[in-house]
Protein backbone atom coordinates (compact mmCIF):
# COMPACT_ATOMS: atom_id res chain seq x y z
CA UNK A 1 0.00 0.00 0.00
CA UNK A 2 1.55 3.18 -1.34
CA UNK A 3 -0.34 6.35 -1.51
CA UNK A 4 0.38 10.24 -2.80
CA UNK A 5 -1.74 13.35 -2.55
CA UNK A 6 -1.02 16.33 -4.74
CA UNK A 7 -2.99 19.76 -4.16
CA UNK A 8 -2.56 22.33 -6.39
CA UNK A 9 -4.73 25.27 -8.15
CA UNK A 10 -6.64 24.75 -11.33
CA UNK A 11 -4.12 25.76 -13.72
CA UNK A 12 -3.32 24.49 -17.05
CA UNK A 13 0.13 24.07 -16.66
CA UNK A 14 -0.34 22.10 -13.34
CA UNK A 15 -1.44 19.23 -15.22
CA UNK A 16 2.07 18.37 -16.51
CA UNK A 17 3.04 18.53 -12.66
CA UNK A 18 0.28 16.12 -11.67
CA UNK A 19 1.01 13.77 -14.79
CA UNK A 20 4.51 13.41 -14.26
CA UNK A 21 4.37 12.71 -10.59
CA UNK A 22 1.58 10.15 -11.44
CA UNK A 23 3.89 8.22 -13.62
CA UNK A 24 6.83 8.42 -11.41
CA UNK A 25 4.74 7.14 -8.55
CA UNK A 26 3.59 3.91 -10.00
CA UNK A 27 7.43 3.14 -11.96
CA UNK A 28 8.47 1.20 -9.17
CA UNK A 29 5.07 -1.26 -9.98
CA UNK A 30 6.57 -1.93 -13.17
CA UNK A 31 3.49 -0.95 -15.60
CA UNK A 32 3.99 -1.78 -18.86
CA UNK A 33 4.08 1.25 -21.58
CA UNK A 34 0.11 0.76 -22.34
CA UNK A 35 -1.16 0.79 -18.94
CA UNK A 36 0.93 4.22 -17.96
CA UNK A 37 0.00 5.54 -21.27
CA UNK A 38 -3.68 4.76 -20.01
CA UNK A 39 -3.77 5.83 -16.75
CA UNK A 40 -2.01 9.29 -17.44
CA UNK A 41 -4.67 9.34 -19.64
CA UNK A 42 -7.30 9.08 -17.73
CA UNK A 43 -5.75 11.10 -14.72
CA UNK A 44 -5.15 13.97 -17.62
CA UNK A 45 -8.76 13.54 -18.64
CA UNK A 46 -10.20 14.00 -15.25
CA UNK A 47 -7.55 17.16 -13.79
CA UNK A 48 -7.56 18.97 -17.57
CA UNK A 49 -12.17 19.04 -16.64
CA UNK A 50 -11.63 20.51 -13.56
CA UNK A 51 -9.15 23.25 -14.61
CA UNK A 52 -11.36 24.03 -17.92
CA UNK A 53 -14.47 23.58 -16.69
CA UNK A 54 -14.79 23.93 -12.56
CA UNK A 55 -13.65 27.35 -12.01
CA UNK A 56 -15.55 29.67 -15.00
CA UNK A 57 -14.10 32.54 -12.32
CA UNK A 58 -11.73 32.57 -9.06
CA UNK A 59 -9.65 29.38 -9.78
CA UNK A 60 -9.70 27.09 -6.92
CA UNK A 61 -8.02 23.97 -5.77
CA UNK A 62 -7.69 20.42 -7.42
CA UNK A 63 -6.68 17.69 -4.89
CA UNK A 64 -5.34 14.05 -6.56
CA UNK A 65 -5.05 11.41 -4.11
CA UNK A 66 -3.27 8.07 -5.47
CA UNK A 67 -3.45 4.74 -3.74
CA UNK A 68 -1.64 1.92 -4.70
CA UNK A 69 -2.77 -1.80 -3.34
CA UNK A 70 -0.90 -4.29 -4.73
CA UNK A 71 -2.05 -4.30 -8.70
CA UNK A 72 -5.01 -2.11 -7.40
CA UNK A 73 -4.13 1.91 -8.91
CA UNK A 74 -7.09 4.45 -7.66
CA UNK A 75 -7.01 7.80 -8.72
CA UNK A 76 -9.21 10.12 -6.86
CA UNK A 77 -9.46 13.95 -8.54
CA UNK A 78 -11.51 16.29 -6.97
CA UNK A 79 -12.12 20.11 -6.85
CA UNK A 80 -14.62 22.68 -5.30
CA UNK A 81 -15.84 23.97 -8.49
CA UNK A 82 -19.61 24.70 -10.19
CA UNK A 83 -20.39 20.52 -9.68
CA UNK A 84 -22.34 19.41 -12.61
CA UNK A 85 -26.03 18.51 -12.67
CA UNK A 86 -27.76 15.58 -14.84
CA UNK A 87 -24.22 13.41 -14.07
CA UNK A 88 -25.78 10.77 -16.00
CA UNK A 89 -25.99 13.23 -19.68
CA UNK A 90 -22.66 14.63 -18.95
CA UNK A 91 -20.64 10.87 -19.00
CA UNK A 92 -22.29 10.34 -22.32
CA UNK A 93 -19.80 10.30 -25.32
CA UNK A 94 -20.27 13.54 -27.37
CA UNK A 95 -21.95 15.69 -24.80
CA UNK A 96 -20.28 19.03 -23.69
CA UNK A 97 -21.04 22.47 -22.51
CA UNK A 98 -17.90 23.91 -24.25
CA UNK A 99 -18.17 23.30 -27.59
CA UNK A 100 -15.13 24.64 -29.78
CA UNK A 101 -12.85 22.15 -31.24
CA UNK A 102 -10.78 21.49 -28.29
CA UNK A 103 -13.61 20.39 -26.31
CA UNK A 104 -15.13 17.09 -28.10
CA UNK A 105 -17.16 15.78 -25.39
CA UNK A 106 -15.57 12.79 -24.79
CA UNK A 107 -13.37 12.82 -21.78
CA UNK A 108 -15.88 10.50 -19.68
CA UNK A 109 -16.56 8.15 -22.82
CA UNK A 110 -11.96 8.05 -22.41
CA UNK A 111 -11.97 7.76 -18.73
CA UNK A 112 -14.25 4.74 -18.41
CA UNK A 113 -12.90 3.11 -21.57
CA UNK A 114 -9.73 3.02 -19.69
CA UNK A 115 -10.54 2.68 -16.40
CA UNK A 116 -11.78 -0.67 -14.64
CA UNK A 117 -13.98 1.81 -12.49
CA UNK A 118 -15.32 4.93 -13.08
CA UNK A 119 -17.41 6.82 -9.80
CA UNK A 120 -18.57 10.31 -10.76
CA UNK A 121 -20.04 12.60 -7.88
CA UNK A 122 -20.80 16.14 -8.18
CA UNK A 123 -23.31 18.75 -6.33
CA UNK A 124 -23.94 22.45 -7.98
CA UNK A 125 -21.35 24.90 -6.72
CA UNK A 126 -19.92 22.57 -4.36
CA UNK A 127 -17.83 20.72 -6.73
CA UNK A 128 -17.21 17.75 -8.39
CA UNK A 129 -14.95 14.27 -7.13
CA UNK A 130 -14.11 11.38 -10.01
CA UNK A 131 -12.90 8.01 -8.83
CA UNK A 132 -11.05 6.21 -10.94
CA UNK A 133 -9.69 2.64 -10.53
CA UNK A 134 -7.33 0.79 -12.78
CA UNK A 135 -5.55 -2.76 -12.08
CA UNK A 136 -2.09 -3.41 -13.54
CA UNK A 137 -1.16 -6.34 -14.74
CA UNK A 138 -0.52 -9.59 -12.78
CA UNK A 139 3.52 -10.02 -11.48
CA UNK A 140 3.98 -13.99 -11.19
P1 LIG B 1 -15.48 17.86 -22.52
O1 LIG B 1 -14.49 18.14 -21.43
O2 LIG B 1 -14.86 17.67 -23.85
O3 LIG B 1 -16.60 18.87 -22.51
P2 LIG B 1 -16.11 15.53 -20.89
O4 LIG B 1 -16.73 14.21 -21.25
O5 LIG B 1 -14.75 15.52 -20.34
O6 LIG B 1 -16.17 16.43 -22.21
O7 LIG B 1 -17.08 16.31 -19.88
C1 LIG B 1 -18.45 16.50 -20.25
C2 LIG B 1 -19.04 17.70 -19.54
O8 LIG B 1 -19.14 17.44 -18.14
C3 LIG B 1 -18.26 18.99 -19.65
O9 LIG B 1 -18.52 19.68 -20.86
C4 LIG B 1 -18.75 19.77 -18.43
O10 LIG B 1 -20.00 20.38 -18.68
C5 LIG B 1 -18.99 18.65 -17.41
N1 LIG B 1 -17.86 18.50 -16.46
C6 LIG B 1 -16.88 17.57 -16.49
N2 LIG B 1 -16.04 17.69 -15.47
C7 LIG B 1 -16.48 18.74 -14.74
C8 LIG B 1 -16.02 19.38 -13.53
N3 LIG B 1 -14.92 18.95 -12.86
N4 LIG B 1 -16.74 20.44 -13.07
C9 LIG B 1 -17.84 20.88 -13.72
N5 LIG B 1 -18.32 20.32 -14.86
C10 LIG B 1 -17.65 19.26 -15.37
MG1 LIG C 1 -13.10 16.81 -20.74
Amino acid sequence: MNQLQMKTIALVENELVIRTALVAFLLPLNPTNDEIMEIKTICAEAVVNAIVHAYPQEKGNITVHITTDNRRVEIVIQDEGIGMSDIENKRASFVTTKSDQEHSGMGFTIMETFSDMMKVESALNEGTTVTLVRYLHDIQ
